[in-house]
């Protein structure tokens, strides 16, 4: 089987030009050639920015680039009917097509409603700091530009838990509705990070659930997507995607490709998240003790445990499973893991690098990435990763055997708009998972700085197998076992900063040299040459 390769297909600052659905069409051929096999393309509906809105600000999840609505027709990247003209490219090409769902979160409804709520401190989501009162907010959503084509569901204050402005005063706060509690097991930061933005859908509501449930059916049908990308999913009720993910399964007839955006840097987090969804544990176990941690209770007074909520048996048995469902999530730890080793190169664990990770854990849940739309400059979660040390973390996802990797559309192509150019050797390390980076994995994390491993080479594809040594510090060597079956054989540096190859001794091994401060990709000699004329 062919290593697999996701590329995120945009970033945060493409112009608003209506041409990227155009772009990725034309561009599957040459995805495909440099062993990309999965595009995750960005949403693809309406936003409240209309032909501008890079898609998180739901607006119409029907109206993908068709209706009059929001001042435009199409969306930032096209047409409906470009949209689903580049999908059918890149399934012609034999690529799968990953969708962005949103369902955290709409924006610029079209009228507003008037309702009792409550303030909630910032800091505290679950501490009330007013009484009720009635606030204007924009919950009503009527899609007259669509007028019920496809779907006659609209949407109104029922289906959300809370927003963050009031129409009538201009006032700001974390508003929670009447008659509503904000999703009981979200993330912990804030005490229950539920609310993040814009109007708040609550997924735990009947109604909006069997929406959610109506439009995936519908966008199925009529995308044919071959996965998909979930969107803020620590905001959004744990157990909610276990059971939307299952019924979408259970229709579709297969388990489609899934991954779950939950930025946290805390592995325990992320494991605790895919313990709901992948292994059915049911919820209220680790965030209701933190929760009770951070608002003064302590989990030993004599009120009783502070875990069971809900759910969860008074007699210490285990709790029932539920049917969980296959998720991967991104591998948040170690894009922060790349970042200190950037920052801090002669201070950082090299051999270290992969210690609380994803990928090290629970390698079978993990989708490795090393940049996205939210880390570049200027976004919310800034946290880009040096220029200088791309090409390290880039081996790094793309050349061992665990993880599913996810290359950066900035990284790829650039970023215009910064003026960065296109990520030194990508490309080739790109195609060198695609076509060598094959067979048993040797690791040598032995030194704080100097790091490598070797692939042993597969029988499925033909001269595959190489060696890596990287450094984010000063330049050095490393005696490294690619294989008995190399012994004599002479490897090349793909990334072309040795001229003379390396040749290897009886065991299949030898002494690889990596410049300071970036990586070597050691190949045999019919690989080299392919990468070398090719890419
Ligand atoms: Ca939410």
């Amino acid at each position: 089987m062919d290593n697999k390769t996701i590329i995120q297909y945009f970033e945060w600052y493409l112009p608003s030009d209506g041409s990227l659905w155009q772009k990725v069409r034309a561009q599957a051929a040459d995805l495909k050639k440099t062993g990309i096999t999965s595009v995750w393309l960005p949403p693809a509906y309406k936003g409240a920015g209309g032909g501008k809105s890079v898609g998180y600000d739901v607006y119409d999840m029907y109206d993908l680039g068709e209706f009059d609505q929001k001042g435009s027709i199409r969306t930032k990247y096209g047409t409906m009917e470009e949209y689903l003209s580049a999908v059918k490219a890149l399934h012609e090409e034999g690529l799968e097509v990953y969708a962005d769902i949103v369902f955290n979160q709409m924006m610029g409804a079209d009228e507003t409603e008037k309702i009792t709520a409550v303030d909630t401190h910032p800091a505290d989501r679950e501490e009330q700091i007013s009484g009720p009162h009635e606030i204007e907010v924009w919950t009503r959503f009527t899609f007259p530009g669509r007028n019920g084509k496809y779907s006659k569901h609209t949407w109104s204050k029922e289906n959300f838990s809370g927003t963050d402005y009031d129409q009538a005063t201009g006032d700001k706060g974390i508003y929670l509705f009447e008659g509503k509690k904000w999703n009981q097991e979200t993330d912990s930061e804030n005490v229950n990070f539920d609310y993040l933005m814009g109007v708040d859908l609550d997924t735990d509501d009947p109604d909006t659930y069997q929406a959610l449930l109506d439009w995936g059916s519908w966008y199925f049908r009529t995308v044919k997507p071959d996965g998909l990308r979930l969107d803020a999913v620590k905001h959004i009720s744990f157990d909610f995607y276990r059971r939307w993910l299952l019924e979408m399964r259970q229709e579709q007839g297969r388990d489609f490709f899934a991954v779950g955006e939950y930025w946290s840097g805390d592995l325990g987090k992320l494991l605790h998240y895919l313990d709901v969804v992948v292994s059915g544990r049911p919820e209220k176990t680790l965030c209701r003790t933190e929760k009770a941690e951070k608002s003064g209770a302590s989990a030993d007074t004599d009120d009783g445990p502070a875990v069971p909520e809900s759910g969860m048996p008074q007699d210490g048995t285990e709790p029932e499973l539920k049917e969980g469902t296959p998720l991967t999530l991104f591998d948040v730890p170690l894009h922060y893991a790349f970042l200190n080793a950037a920052r801090d190169s002669r201070g950082f664990d090299m051999g270290g690098l992969f210690n609380h990770t994803l990928v090290k854990e629970r390698p079978e849940c993990a989708c490795t990435f090393v940049d996205n739309h939210d880390t570049e400059p200027g976004q919310a979660l800034e946290s880009y990763i040096p220029e200088w040390f791309k090409p390290i973390a880039y081996s790094m996802i793309l050349l061992r055997k665990d993880g599913i990797p996810c290359v950066f559309y900035g990284d790829y192509y650039g970023v215009e708009h910064a003026n960065e150019s296109p990520i030194l050797d990508l490309r080739k390390l790109i195609a060198i998972r695609s076509r060598y980076a094959y067979g048993q994995q040797t690791d040598y994390f032995d030194h704080h700085s100097i790091v490598g491993f070797t692939r042993s080479g597969d029988a499925e594809h033909k001269s595959s197998g190489l060696a890596v040594l990287a450094t984010s510090a000063e330049e050095g060597t490393k005696y490294m076992i690619v294989g008995g079956s190399y012994a004599g054989a002479r490897f090349y540096d793909a990334l072309g900063r040795h001229d003379e190859p390396v040749v290897l001794d009886e065991k299949g091994g030898g002494t690889f040299h990596v410049h300071g401060g970036y990586v070597s990709v050691w190949l045999t000699e019919d690989a080299y040459r392919d990468i070398r004329i090719n890419f």
